[in-house]
């Protein structure tokens, strides 16, 4: 299905006028380094033996859809690194994938693959309260290979931070949510529909608890809660492109827009002091205007 067709059942967002605007907003082919970013580190991309039976099957999805290699050369197009950074796939004890500083490398947890399958495999996702229904094995297939590139690029984030010791003021979590954003806000359609998987993997986490108190845990995490996630996530894509996105806005005639009026109104600035920031940090490693 075509990104376009896909966000406006999802998200009930417009059809396509132009392609998303972002930090870059050339398609998401790989070009060479121009020269002007400094180091000449990239991922390099690993899939580590599997532990499991279930292991393995993700590890065999991830390979058949290339999903690190993907987003390996989608961000090596765009962002130089000091030093080559390793992104292996593992088994790991929790389905977290993760930055870990002291060895120097992202991980991508196998377990994922099954999590997101499960969440995506029931409809209704979204936020938007659709009724429950099987999904397509594809749709859902799309949605697992989306979700797993917003977390590669969240954690990509955490590396940048770490790699280039960049300054944070706020929540780390949320600085590298917007720039997973940014980053896929930036690409074609097929990386904005990434967007939109992963926006519904927090709508579906956020009403998964709806109704209950979320607790200590959940407060006093470093992430923010599923439910925030997922309004900055929706808010930071509308505000991407607000005339392509109009229809993620809840508005009279548009009930289905599953962003409040109010913080609709602030997106678009969001999203400018979150795209001009990011860039001022990451002016020299930028391999692309
Ligand atoms: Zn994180």
């Amino acid at each position: 299905m075509p990104a376009a067709a896909r966000l406006r059942r999802r998200l009930a967002l417009a059809p396509a006028a132009a392609l998303l605007a972002g930090c870059a907003a050339t398609p998401a082919a790989p070009s060479p380094t121009t020269g002007t970013a400094t180091g000449a580190g990239r991922l390099v991309v690993a899939y580590e033996a599997a532990r499991t039976p279930e292991d393995r099957t993700a590890r065999a999805f991830l390979r058949a859809h290339r999903v690190l290699e993907d987003a390996a050369a989608y961000a090596d197009a765009r962002i130089a690194l000091p030093r080559d950074v390793p992104l292996r796939a593992a088994s790991c004890e929790a389905p977290n994938p993760y930055w870990d500083e002291a060895a120097g490398r992202i991980t991508y947890c196998y377990g994922l693959v099954p999590e997101a399958r499960r969440l995506f495999a029931r409809a209704g996702t979204d936020g938007t309260g659709g009724t429950p229904a099987r999904r397509p094995a594809a749709a859902v297939d799309e949605d697992v290979v989306g979700l797993s590139n917003g977390i590669l690029f969240h954690e990509l984030g955490h590396a940048l931070v770490d790699l280039y010791d960049l300054p944070v003021t706020g929540r780390e979590e949320d600085a590298v949510d917007q720039l997973a954003v940014l980053l896929l806000a930036s690409g074609d359609e097929r990386h904005a529909g990434y967007a939109i998987s992963t926006i519904d993997a927090w709508g579906a986490l956020w009403k998964a608890a709806e109704g209950g108190d979320p607790g200590v845990a959940a407060y006093s995490d470093v992430h923010s809660l599923d439910g925030q996630r997922f309004f900055n996530w929706a808010c930071w894509l509308y505000g991407s492109d607000p005339g392509r996105f109009a229809d993620a806005v809840d508005a009279e005639g548009n009930p289905d827009g599953v962003l409040p009026r109010d913080r609709a109104a602030l997106c678009p600035a969001e999203f400018r002091r979150i795209e001009s920031s990011w860039r001022t940090l990451l002016a020299p490693h930028l391999k692309q205007p």
